[in-house]
């Protein structure tokens, strides 16, 4: 699983550089300015690959992986040095927490109650029972997970900015992997940013990116879409300038148990695999966090629950594939995505914002 799940990266990473490097010297411009740096790190249980462009490239590359290791060892749900770790082992006491947790902590609050709670951190212990989080993968009793529910409920967290403490009821625990990589590739494109760069590439493991301007020749990324029925094909590519794309989807993990197959993205209302009819939610977004919490919460949605939301907001855009191989896309990502493969052929329907 994990070995196919490099490959898609690796894949992914091809597709979306193709093309994109050009010599300096006949675009009138200085070798110095175009030039790349890349660095690819393990992190956050997955590879991720930081490329940026220009003369300051490579310092500000070198810095922002270091941040990106920081961000790991704060926010991993199993590293016993961890701050979630911690907090999730406070038994309902408050723990200080740095920036960085709590401004992740903030957003993972904001987007669950702006969902609904489809996405909800405190899913944890439900994951945990699953075998998501270790691979040994069972399906639960019925009554286990209905004893795990009442502390699936992230409006219970307090957050105190002020003295810089979370506190977690008593029984409750959580995990930022809904979101974490979509936090960490906005963080580590601001820092880009702030050093000078400005053109950047940040694959936080396929499926989050985030950029920062477009390719140094002026013309847009191209970021494949996975096809949710065959890890190695591609479903389409977007084209985008500076912003961030997220996908979420049953392929990523999951099982197979008496010919049922279950996924790791849950549904907190029940503790079973969201079975929306979806499957897959790609988010295009500016920010990476935002995008990375509401492909997780669209996806638990369903279509219908996320078409009424989308057209309640105007912070974000959407392609969805269903169970059928159906595509629906939001009007405002109609001209930026291109279905590839079979998809090419497959029945599209554009989402207006008119009802
Ligand atoms: P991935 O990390 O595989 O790219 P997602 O961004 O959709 O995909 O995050 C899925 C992860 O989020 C799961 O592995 C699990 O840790 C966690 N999770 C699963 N269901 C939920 C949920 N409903 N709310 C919050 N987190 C969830
Ligand atoms: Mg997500």
């Amino acid at each position: 699983m994990k070995l196919q799940k490099t490959l898609c990266v690796l894949i992914a990473l091809a597709l979306m550089l193709s093309g994109c490097t050009r010599s300096g010297s006949d675009a009138g411009r200085s070798v110095t300015e175009e030039a790349e740096y890349t660095e690819d790190v393990f992190a956050m249980d997955t590879f991720m690959s930081l490329r940026a462009y220009g003369p300051a490239a490579e310092a500000s590359v070198r810095e922002a992986s270091e941040e990106l290791r920081r961000l790991d060892s704060l926010f991993s749900v199993t590293n016993q040095e961890s701050e979630v770790y911690a907090a999730n082992r406070s038994a309902g006491t408050p723990q200080m927490v740095s920036e960085d947790t709590m401004a992740v902590l903030e957003q993972a609050l904001s987007i669950s109650g702006q969902t609904g709670g489809a996405m909800d951190i405190t899913i944890y212990p439900v994951l945990r029972t699953w075998g998501f989080t270790t691979g040994s993968y069972q399906v639960p009793d019925a009554e286990a997970i209905s004893a795990m529910l009442p502390y699936v409920d992230d409006s219970r967290i307090v957050l105190d900015k002020g003295k810089g403490t979370v506190q977690l009821p008593e029984g409750a625990e959580m995990d930022l992997g809904a979101l974490a990589k979509g936090y960490a590739g906005d963080k580590l494109a601001d820092m880009l940013q702030t050093a000078g760069v400005s053109s950047a590439l940040l694959n936080m493991g396929g499926s989050t990116i985030r950029t920062l301007g477009r390719k140094p020749d002026g013309s847009k990324w191209r970021i494949a879409v996975q096809d949710p029925e065959d890890p190695e094909g591609y479903a389409g590519v977007i084209e985008l300038g500076a912003g961030a794309v997220n996908t979420s989807g049953g392929y990523e993990r999951y099982f197979e148990e008496a010919g049922e197959i279950y996924w790791h993205i849950l549904d907190p209302d029940t503790g079973y695999p969201a079975r929306s009819g979806l499957a897959s939610v790609t988010v295009l977004t500016d920010q990476a966090c935002l995008g990375d919490g509401l492909s997780t919460a669209l996806f638990v949605m369903g279509l219908d629950r996320a078409v009424e939301f989308w057209r309640a907001r105007d912070d974000f855009e959407f392609v969805l594939i269903d169970e059928n191989g159906d595509l629906y896309v939001s009007q405002g990502a109609a001209d930026a995505f291109t279905p590839m493969g079979r998809y090419a052929s497959a029945k599209l329907t554009v989402i207006s914002r008119e009802t």
